[in-house]
């Protein structure tokens, strides 16, 4: 049995040592000078590997649910269990979030390429695979090298997500020349453009916020973290963590628009009474240095800007209306989305491989036999914090197993 994968990320990885354990030939394709590269540059180089807690909850795509086979097959345990035998121990947060114990990526990245090439798997590194032909029994791979034919053949290419790291559409075209169905791509955990010069005023200031997305006008839904300005909207973990809604709205053609508390500890009453005394108390000063006890001057000044305040205007001239209208902005200050900050800049992308037509207990395509899928490819994306590596470890592990047998 000769078995081909192309795409040597966290999936193709995972599934390429998985069937080389059955003793069959297995021949890995990666289009970059190495395997691995969205490994080495996950969680800022530290590797968010995993999770405690996974259900099909944490994952976005037209059907969440293919993913439980997958989690059951490989869940944390079988996973924490796996690192160990390959020598990787593992530092779990209290939140749930996985690292490797090294607080490293390199060693993730390493000891899964260490532990392929000892079961024998072929690394075909520079290779990338332009196209794919079916024959009646079995597949030829076609690379500016020449072709080799094979049994059984995986599509592990990932997401168009971080072109710079091998990101491409290439999995998805080779899909279609198969007759598969792929859900339109769009990027996900990426930051988001918003609309004026007001945010780009602001850039390079960080808070703890609450951001609320809103879609055709509706609240969707509120995350509270970190919310970073910048030169073209927002970024931080907040705005990651509903930006893969957002970028979906988007897709669709639907408005979509952002609402921040800049100071979510206080509801908006609370805000007024607590705007109301602190004015009553330093009359005397100018509006925007008595915000400024408050909020980073930066934010003050643009917030003003919004409401057409004056800055230099003293305290006690301000009425009851006033202190209103400030509470109210910083509470729930109203942005219009225009665009994500694109692939270049998103860690993941949602879309891809219809599920459909995949059989989420073996990862074959039930249009091709002996085609299968693995990893970020298919139209699963998962929340920050583990997710999307752990999807394609066990979509991976599930692919491997059932090709080699
Ligand atoms: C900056 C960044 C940080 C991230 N941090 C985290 C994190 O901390 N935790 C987490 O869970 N997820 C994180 N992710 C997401 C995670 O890295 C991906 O979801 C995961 O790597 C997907 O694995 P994959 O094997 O499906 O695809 P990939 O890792 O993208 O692998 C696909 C491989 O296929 C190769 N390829 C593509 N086309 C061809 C072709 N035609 N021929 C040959 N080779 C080809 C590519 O070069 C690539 O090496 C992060 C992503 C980025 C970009």
């Amino acid at each position: 049995m000769k078995i081909a994968i192309v795409g040597g990320g966290a999936a193709g990885l995972m599934a390429a040592l998985t069937a080389a354990e059955k003793k069959v030939r297995v021949d890995l394709y990666e289009q970059n000078t190495d395997v691995g590269k969205k490994i080495l540059a996950s969680g800022n180089g530290r590797c968010n590997i995993s999770n405690t807690s996974l259900t099909s909850e944490d994952y976005f795509g037209h059907h969440p649910s293919f993913v439980n086979h997958a989690l059951k097959r490989f869940d944390f345990k079988t996973f924490t269990h796996f690192c160990g035998s390959i020598g990787l121990l593992l530092d779990i947060k209290p939140d749930g979030r996985v690292y490797p114990l090294s607080n490293e990526a390199k060693s993730v990245h390493e000891a899964l390429r260490r532990e392929a090439l000892r079961r024998g798997v072929r690394f075909l590194l520079n290779r990338p695979v332009r196209h794919i032909e079916k024959r009646t029994a079995g597949f030829i791979v076609e690379t500016e090298e020449g072709t080799e034919s094979y049994d059984r053949l995986l599509i592990a290419t990932g997401s168009p997500a971080a072109p710079q790291l091998g990101g491409s559409r290439s999995g998805l075209r080779l899909a279609e020349s198969f007759g598969h169905t792929v859900v339109d791509p769009y990027p996900t955990l990426v930051g988001l453009h918003l609309q004026g010069d007001l945010p780009a005023r602001m850039s390079g200031i960080k808070v703890d916020a609450e951001v609320t997305l809103h879609i055709e006008g509706r609240g969707n839904r509120s995350v509270r973290g970190d919310l970073l300005f910048t030169r073209y909207g927002v970024s931080g973990f907040a705005v990651l963590d509903i930006s893969t809604e957002a970028s979906r709205a988007l897709g669709h053609g639907r408005k979509v628009s952002i609402g921040i508390h800049l100071l979510p500890e206080f509801e908006r009453q609370a805000l007024v009474s607590q705007l109301g005394k602190v004015a009553g108390r330093v009359g005397h000063l100018p509006l925007s240095q008595m915000l400024h006890g408050l909020l980073p001057k930066k934010i003050v000044h643009a917030l003003l800007l919004s409401l057409g305040m004056d800055a230099g205007n003293p305290c006690s001239r301000l009425g009851a209306k006033d202190l209103r209208r400030i509470a109210a902005q910083i509470a729930d200050w109203r942005f219009d989305v225009t665009d994500t900050h694109g692939y270049k800049h998103a860690e993941t992308a949602g879309g891809g491989v219809s599920t459909e037509e995949v059989d989420a207990k073996s990862m074959e395509s039930t249009i091709v036999p002996g085609l299968y899928f693995a990893g970020e490819v298919l139209d699963i994306v998962g929340r920050r914090g583990g997710y999307n590596l752990h999807f394609a470890w066990a979509s991976g592990r599930v692919a491997g197993e059932a090709m080699a047998k």
